[in-house]
């Protein structure tokens, strides 16, 4: 920006810009948005325009900019536009307050006023490290967490006597065509073959999470649940879910557990994805899916792992709670799968954590007592 001297509000905004008693302050630069950096790589990038000279870069309200200071080359030495008449429509609106009264133009604002302005790359480096640091605590945190859940998984399908498998691999196979799913597009999948039918036949169920094809946030990956009759290249569908479609698009990481809730020799499917509909809440859920006949519903659903200590902005206090619920197998088979029971480790409430993680006892009903 240039050095105009801030000046007392001899000029009232919502009149309008005093261009004639300016030095064109708006004619010196322009801005362009850029993306919020997130990895490595962007930070580096930004980094990069920051070696070069005349280049700015600020973030205002949370969104990025990439500032470009060089003149226009029609603004002429007594800072009067050299093609008035023929302005850009941005030129000829910039100045102007907005309907809410706000952003008046550069002549009523200070300096600064920005979230974070970077002039240099050293400036920038000075913010860029810790924050890439802070990501990678929060990436070997996430994947602490994920590795713990597989462990929970793994030792819930341990508890089952249930003889359930992962399906062959050409199974596998021909779910992804099955399901319209290239293989290259497959992220990871839990394909089983187990009973979630009474009789002697199996049945396969399989979770796929995959790239969509499609570059929007919400979109990029999609999840789907399929049940077959059959195994190999005889499957025909029992039950589908489009978990993606259901949830805005904002799914990822789905994978699936065959577990004898009610004791009568048959599955249930437990579904579990993450819900990242609010980048700053972490919340994997679980679907539990009963049979009723040939047919199968969604029995009980809720998160069974939820952070939303970070979510200042988002979630009221009260609701910015931190747990995790463990299926409590043994006691929901005493019920017959008429209650499920969880185990629940909560860490933080309204925000605050607790010195000690608290555990409670949580049931929920899944189907009608029998009478
Ligand atoms: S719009 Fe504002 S910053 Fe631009 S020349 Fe006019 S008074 Fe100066
Ligand atoms: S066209 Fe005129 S008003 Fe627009 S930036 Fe150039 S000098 Fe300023």
């Amino acid at each position: 920006m240039s050095d105009i001297p801030l000046l007392m509000p001899r000029f009232d905004p919502l009149q309008g810009p005093p261009c004639h008693d300016c030095t064109a302050r708006c004619c010196r630069y322009f801005a362009l948005e850029i993306d919020r950096p997130a990895t490595p790589r962007d930070h580096d990038h930004i980094r990069w325009y920051l070696l070069h000279e005349h280049i700015a870069v600020w973030v205002q309200e949370g969104s990025w900019f990439l500032e470009i200071r060089t003149p226009c080359r029609h603004l002429l030495a007594d800072n009067r536009c050299g093609i008035y008449d023929a302005r850009p429509q941005i030129c000829r609106e910039h100045g102007w307050p907005d309907k809410n009264d706000e952003h008046p133009c550069e002549y009523f604002s200070s300096e600064g006023g920005f979230d974070l302005s970077f002039e240099s790359a050293e400036e920038f480096d000075r913010w860029s490290i810790p924050e890439l640091n802070r990501r990678e605590e929060r990436l070997a945190r996430r994947r602490e967490r994920s590795q713990r859940k597989r462990a929970v998984l793994a030792s819930i399908l341990a508890a089952v006597a249930l003889a359930v498998r992962p399906a062959a691999a050409d199974t596998a196979t021909e779910v992804f065509k099955k399901m319209g799913i290239k293989v290259g597009d497959v992220m990871n999948s839990s394909v089983l073959t187990g009973r979630v039918l009474p009789g002697e036949e199996k049945q396969t169920v399989a979770v796929v999470t995959y790239l969509t094809g499609k570059k929007d946030e919400a979109n990029a990956l999609g999840v789907r649940l399929e049940a077959y009759r059959g195994e190999g290249t005889t499957l025909t569908s029992i039950y589908s879910r489009d978990v993606g479609k259901e949830n805005g698009g904002y799914v990822g990481r789905g994978e699936i557990a065959l577990v004898d809730l009610d004791g009568d020799g048959v599955n249930e499917i437990g579904l579990y994805y993450d819900n990242l509909k609010n980048s700053l809440i972490s919340e994997r859920k679980l679907d539990v899916i009963v049979r009723e006949g040939d047919a199968f519903r969604i029995a009980w659903s809720g998160p069974v792992e939820y952070d939303a200590t970070r979510a200042a902005r988002d979630v009221p206090q009260e609701r910015r709670d931190r747990y995790l619920r463990k299926l409590d197998l043994a006691a929901t088979r005493k019920t017959r799968g008429v209650t499920l029971f969880f185990t629940k480790t909560v860490v933080a409430v309204a925000g605050e954590r607790l010195q000690q993680p608290r555990q409670v006892q949580e049931t929920f009903a899944l189907k009608p007592q029998a009478p």
